[in-house]
Order: C-alpha cells, then sequence, then structure tokens
C-alpha cells in the first residue's frame, strides 16, 4: 500500500445524529467539504441504531473491537457482527484497507469540540497536535481503563475521535453541525499536507491524561441518588480542588471532592455515561513533546508498514 486512504465514520453510535447527517448531505453534494485530494472511504458506523435513534442495538459498537468478540464466531450480536464487516471492509486485510480512521461523535457534556486517542501511539498523538494548533482542541488521552476496551480507531494503524458538544441525544443542532464540518474540514486539510510532506508539526501538545473516573453517588439498592452540584455541571476542562462541591442531594446536602488537587473533569455528565457508572472522567493536564522522529512514522504509515 503506497497511497493514504482514510476511514472516516459517523453515527457509531445511533442516537449521535448530527454528523451521520452531515455525511448524508455530503453524499448528495460533494462540494459540502473539499476532500483536497485525498483518499477517503466514509461510512455510517451503526446504521440499524442510527434506524432505530438508539446509542446500540445489542452491545456498544464503540467497544466492539476486541479481537476476543472478533474472533468469538458464537457472538451474533448486532455490533459484533457489524464491527467484522467493518473490519473486513477497512481493516488491514480488507477489500478497502484504511490506514486512518476518524470518528465523528457528539456529547451532552459541555467539552466544546475536542479530540480523544487511545494510548500514546506517536501519529496519533502528531495528527491531533495539528488540530490543537490549527482549531486549539483540548485533546482527552483515554488509556490505562481497564474497564473500557474495544474502541473503534484503535483497532487502526492511526485514529482519533473527534467529539462536538454539548448537544442531547438525537437531536439535530446547528452549532454541531458547523463545529463537525469545521473539524473534519480542516483534520482534511491537514491530513492532505500529511500526505504530500508539507506539514509542520508543533514541538508540544497539552494532553489530558486519563486518570480515573468516578461514579454517581448511589443508594444501598444501586440508584443514583445524588446529582451533579451546580457549580460542578458544565464546567469541563476547569481544574476541580480538593473540597469544592461535586454532586448535590434533594435535601440540599453538597457532597465534596476528596481527591487530588488541580485534576480535570471531562465528559462531565455525559448521558450515554450513567449506564457506564461514570458521573465524568478526571484527567491530568500535562505539555508533551511530539516525537522527533513523527514523520518516519507517518511516512511508514503511508507506506503501510505499522508504526509504533
Ligand atoms: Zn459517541
Amino acid at each position: 500500500m503506497s497511497t493514504l486512504q482514510v476511514l472516516l465514520i459517523a453515527g457509531t453510535h445511533g442516537n449521535e445524529i448530527n454528523a451521520p447527517w452531515l455525511f448524508k448531505e455530503w453524499n448528495k453534494s460533494a462540494a459540502i467539504i473539499n476532500t483536497n485530494g485525498l483518499s477517503i472511504s466514509k461510512i455510517i458506523g451503526n446504521p440499524e441504531a442510527l434506524k432505530a435513534g438508539k446509542r446500540y442495538i445489542d452491545n456498544d459498537l464503540n467497544r466492539s473491537f476486541r479481537e476476543d468478540l472478533l474472533e468469538d464466531k458464537n457472538n451474533k450480536d448486532y455490533e459484533t457482527l457489524r464491527a467484522r464487516e467493518i473490519v473486513a471492509s477497512y481493516g488491514k486485510q480488507g477489500k478497502e484497507p484504511c490506514q486512518i480512521a476518524i470518528d465523528f461523535h457528539s456529547t451532552t457534556s459541555a467539552m466544546g469540540s475536542s479530540i480523544v486517542i487511545y494510548g500514546r501511539r506517536s501519529v496519533d498523538l502528531a495528527i491531533a497536535s495539528l488540530l490543537q494548533l490549527r482549531l486549539g482542541l483540548p485533546v482527552y488521552l483515554h488509556e490505562g481503563d481497564d474497564s473500557q476496551k474495544g474502541f473503534l480507531v484503535e483497532y487502526w494503524p492511526c485514529g482519533l475521535v473527534v467529539e462536538i458538544g454539548p448537544v442531547a441525544q438525537g437531536l439535530l443542532h446547528p452549532n454541531i453541525i458547523k463545529q463537525t464540518k469545521l473539524v473534519l474540514q480542516c483534520l482534511l486539510i491537514e491530513l492532505a499536507a500529511l500526505k504530500s510532506g508539507s506539514v509542520l508539526f508543533p514541538e508540544r501538545i497539552v494532553v489530558h491524561r486519563h486518570i480515573r473516573s468516578i461514579d454517581f453517588p448511589r443508594s444501598g439498592s444501586g440508584d443514583i441518588d445524588a446529582f451533579v452540584h451546580a457549580s460542578r455541571q458544565a464546567a469541563d476542562w476547569v481544574p476541580i480542588k480538593k473540597g469544592s462541591p461535586l454532586f448535590m442531594k434533594l435535601d440540599g446536602a453538597t457532597l465534596c471532592y476528596k481527591g487530588d488537587d488541580s485534576l480535570v473533569p471531562v465528559f462531565i455528565n455525559e448521558a450515554a455515561y450513567a449506564e457506564k457508572n461514570i458521573a465524568m472522567s478526571l484527567t491530568k493536564r500535562e505539555v508533551w513533546q511530539i516525537s522527533k522522529n513523527v514523520e518516519e512514522s507517518i511516512c511508514n504509515l503511508i507506506n503501510g508498514i505499522n508504526p509504533t
């Protein structure tokens, strides 16, 4: 393989409808987005869930790209079958193999536009650094979380998630469409520059490294019995101090944060994460150097060699 083939995915979660809507409009009118000469495959991740207006049919598609699930032939869940289908089409041995996967999501959290990467692949960090440089996007590095595996983009040699919010599930929203289109267009400009070798990477990237997630306070029977405190609601990316209000009960009792100072909460009150027992995730803001060998890693990626 000696060309750059990019996989763009929207609607991995069927109730996040803005990016799929944009893709459909783009199918009707190619001029909506300038591909800058890139070879692009674009798909709806979970078409059945999108049709049903649900996040998923049987299981979260964005946790289904695990080797054990993909190889378990007895597993016939819709999302497992769909994950196999996507891999068979666009994976390394697929009919239309892609080196880079970009997965467009939306969130109910007030995070604005952000990038999510998994693990520390130098090429993921490099592409995220370009988006951070051009658009100022914060980057959430989701790693070391054993309770969550099998993210779609991890299956490809390079990949990242674009999250746009806040928007309710199932709601088409002008700001979200505008932001999704803006990030998509900027990304294609940067990937085209990457392909032509004309890109200049910044020296550094600011990452928000996943530390841990916090569940809602729950009663003995497991029901949520407190809500996110008003001073913390919609305060994503704002560092939290020990002793500051975190949750509130209906009787007015405030539950305060008891963890380390200066961690930065993200995905606060994301509607889809209540089922995962996550009220928010805590991250550490760090400045990382972009690898000096990143150009070589990009060349290897484009030439079909898995970068490290
Ligand atoms: Zn999503």
